[in-house]
């Protein structure tokens, strides 16, 4: 019989419960044993959620306050030294500083206040964020948590058995990063292997039968020494799992090179992802040992589509007459926890696309069926299948997928639409001449404090209890008082502020064709905080403009230049859950179209400055190098599809936030944005190296004053960073402004600043 098997479970509960209880307990609004009383019901419903369904392989320990990388972190007391641990089991204080870095507070010790966080950065290619584990030369491991066998045995009390997920030791080490000395951390696992060790005796005394240790970095590029050390670990490992058997799963993509690596370790299980590589299941069951027992992935862990069990079906069967099905278990294709928890709270969303979709609930559901099917034959499943059918007909054909009118447009883009007019050194002499901007012209990113005030009249409009005409009075007056407030600040290049923007991508779903926005699809960003990306579920155009009512009206405002805003194709691509039945280029080029009908409709009404932010270019980056090309290559057709269709007077900002620009600096320079800005504050404008190394030739602001920090910065300091920018650009490529926008920013600290800033910049004019 085929095992339903799940890889872990959102921990966030239906209704944020985590968010809400976590965020209580850093405010002191409640003790620590009454959060921990919150964690086991969202642990307990979870299990009893996915025995109901009829997983049999349930997952624990794959819950987790905060993250999971940071769970394992403290497992093998990997805690740096700056937070002063004590050595023992790691606590609740030592484990949010580490989170958060000591912000003082109930929930953080003493001793840690002041001391900065572990850094954050995103989970292979979702956006889930981890905390880096950071070892140092000397590092020394020791269990220090017993958070797997505490979660084991409290599963089991509810008479649930469950299979304990660790984060695999070569992972864990290959996504740290070392202190001081740079070190291969790799160089670390015998010393860390012994805590794995204890664990695995731990969990096989408590009476684990499974043990699922994920090993996602078998996806990646590795080198040879890093494929031994699977070897090595999974053989000592192995051996001391004795009786315990371990499940080792990888997803997120194919296992391509590592494929021998990762058949050949001497695992009971191996989990490969069907969702994202359906086509290495053939060579996994051609090399697979006779005793392994295969674990599919072929429900999508990270999307929020009803599965297609024709498709689904042809894989498991396929690999049931190979091997058996004794030795096939059915499952997501990696952990759910990148869905949104339950389909069953969106009580709003239109009914026919409802029909096409499934969070994590449902998709444990599909998972059951689909074993069920296997085992008991499809009438055991009749009525499951034919809806399932349904469903998958439906989409397809439905015309609120596709519209020929799209179609057909993105049919007929050519080379000629994604190119300017003139190239850039035409384009500058013509824009100086027409724009009549000084030396150094300043500007901001975009968005302005979103106060209380403005997120009340969002909200009170939402509910219905303000009208759209009081709304839109509003939001005029909150544009009209940013205006105001940078003439008086004297910056160069105005902005409206953004205030009628929850979100630089919801807002765009919203207003485009073929998105839907939802009420619950909130899926874990990083530690309590969930964001909810708009489903794009059909062909995409404008239904109209988009931003154009409030541009022109800022810039009825003022006489100063006013700079349009809109979010790029690529951007609002990966920040949305994207159609799974068309490329994902595809449907960046039709955003690309989208966007491109608003800018010629900015540039129509008056606006001669548009900004098209880009800060998700390199997140999208594919996991393996060698695809790295062809997805640098559709995404900057999309940037300049949106972008390349005015005159060559209209100035084309991009705007990108941190990223390390070295790798993807030749992409940067074929969007042929005339004007970039970055955020290089805290890089000490190091950043920069990239487009001087490059003789990048366009404009740049490399952003000169932090916005994550409520510090002001002085002129003399943004004078240093603008200096040091000018030893190494042209004077006229440098745009002074921000790292990024000011929505985070109090106002209190945005005024002092912006006016440094543009005393700053003057400074400068003087000295040149
Ligand atoms: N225009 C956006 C803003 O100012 C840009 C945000 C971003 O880069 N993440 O908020
Ligand atoms: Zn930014």
């Amino acid at each position: 019989m085929a095992i339903a098997t799940n890889l872990g479970f959102p921990r966030i509960g239906a209704h944020r419960e985590l968010k809400r209880a976590i965020e209580k307990f850093w405010s002191g609004k409640i003790e620590g044993a009454e959060l921990l009383e919150v964690c086991r019901e969202l642990r307990a419903a979870n299990w009893k959620l996915q025995q109901a369904a009829g997983i049999e392989h349930i997952p624990s320990n794959d819950f987790s306050m905060y993250d999971q990388v940071l769970d394992t972190s403290a497992m093998v007391g990997a805690v740096p030294k700056r937070y002063q641990w004590s050595g023992e089991t790691v606590d609740s204080s030592t484990y949010f500083a580490m989170a958060r870095g000591g912000k003082g507070g109930k929930s953080v010790a003493a001793s840690t206040e002041g001391v900065s966080a572990l850094e954050m950065t995103k989970w292979f290619d979702t956006n889930y964020h981890y905390l880096v584990p950071e070892f140092e030369a000397h590092q020394e491991f020791k269990l220090s948590s017993t958070k797997p066998v505490d979660e084991y045995l409290e599963a089991k009390a509810l008479g649930i058995e469950t299979r304990p997920v660790l984060l695999g030791p070569v992972s864990f080490l290959l996504l740290g990063k070392t202190w001081e000395e740079q070190i291969d951390p790799l160089s670390l696992l015998d010393r860390l292997l012994p805590v794995y060790e204890e664990v695995l005796s731990q969990l096989k005394e408590a009476g684990a039968e499974w043990v699922q240790i994920d090993e996602p970095c078998l996806v990646l590029d590795l080198t040879e020494a890093q494929r031994k050390a699977f070897q090595q670990t999974y053989d000592r490992l192995c051996k001391i799992a004795g009786g315990l058997k371990i499940a080792l799963a990888t997803y997120f993509g194919h296992l391509r090179d590592n494929l021998k690596t990762a058949v050949s370790l001497p695992v009971a299980a191996l989990h490969i992802d069907l969702v994202r590589a359906p086509e290495q299941l053939d060579e996994v069951l051609d090399q697979l040992p006779a005793e392994t027992l295969l674990s599919i992935g072929v429900i999508d862990g990270r999307n929020i589509w009803k599965n297609d069990f024709e498709k689904s079906l042809f894989l498991i069967e396929k690999t049931i007459n190979r091997i058996g099905s004794e030795r096939t278990l059915i499952g997501p294709s990696c952990s759910l926890l990148h869905s949104p928890v339950d389909l069953d709270n969106e009580t709003d969303l239109d009914v026919e696309i409802k029909q096409w979709l499934a969070y994590a609930k449902q998709k444990l559901q599909e998972i059951g069926v689909l074993t069920q099917c296997v085992n008991q034959g499809n009438e055991s499943v009749a009525n499951a299948l034919a809806e399932n059918h349904a469903a998958m007909e439906a989409r397809r054909t439905s015309p609120k997928v596709h519209r020929q009118d799209v179609k057909e447009r993105c049919a007929s883009v050519t080379e000629s639409i994604l190119k300017r007019q003139s190239p850039y050194v035409d384009r500058y002499k013509k824009q100086v001449k027409t724009l009549g901007l000084p030396l150094f012209p300043t500007t901001t990113i975009g968005s302005f404090p979103q106060t209380n005030e403005i997120r009340k009249a969002r909200a009170a409009h939402k509910k219905g209890e303000l009208s759209d005409a009081d709304y839109e009075e509003f939001l005029k007056t909150c544009i009209a008082r940013d205006i105001k407030y940078q003439e008086e600040a004297g910056l160069d290049v105005l902005v409206h502020g953004e205030a009628e923007r929850n979100d630089m991508v919801e807002y765009f779903g919203e207003q485009l064709e073929g998105f839907l926005a939802t009420q619950n699809g909130w899926v874990q960003s990083y530690g309590s905080r969930c964001v909810k990306p708009p489903i794009i579920f059909g062909d995409i155009c404008r239904k109209g403009p988009m931003t154009i009512k409030w541009s022109q009206y800022a810039q009825s405002c003022t006489n100063k230049l006013m700079k349009g805003m809109l979010t790029g194709p690529v951007t609002i691509l990966q920040w949305s859950f994207v159609r799974d039945d068309q490329p994902r280029s595809e449907t960046c080029q039709q955003i690309g179209l989208a966007i491109r009908d608003e800018v010629q409709g900015l540039e129509a009404s008056g606006i001669r400055i548009i900004q098209i932010d880009e800060p998700a270019v390199r997140e999208g980056l594919p996991l393996r190098r060698t695809d790295w090309d062809a997805y640098l290559k559709w995404a900057v057709d999309c940037f300049r599809l949106a972008s390349a269709g005015v005159r060559d007077e209209t100035q084309i900002h991009t705007h990108m936030c941190y990223s390390e620009f070295n790798d993807i600096i030749e992409a940067i320079a074929a969007l042929d944005a005339d004007v970039i800005s970055i955020e290089t504050s805290r890089s000490n404008m190091e950043l920069l190296d990239a487009f001087v190394q490059y003789k990048y030739p366009n404009e740049i602001g490399p952003g000169v004053y932090d916005i994550h920090s409520p510090r002001v910065p002085t002129v003399k300091w943004m004078e240093d960073l603008l200096e040091k920018a000018l030893d190494v650009l042209e004077p006229q490529q440098i745009w002074v402004n921000p790292d990024c926008g000011l929505k985070t920013r109090k106002w209190e600290e945005v005024e002092p600043s912006l006016k440094n800033m543009v005393e700053a910049a003057k400074s400068l004019r003087e000295k040149v």
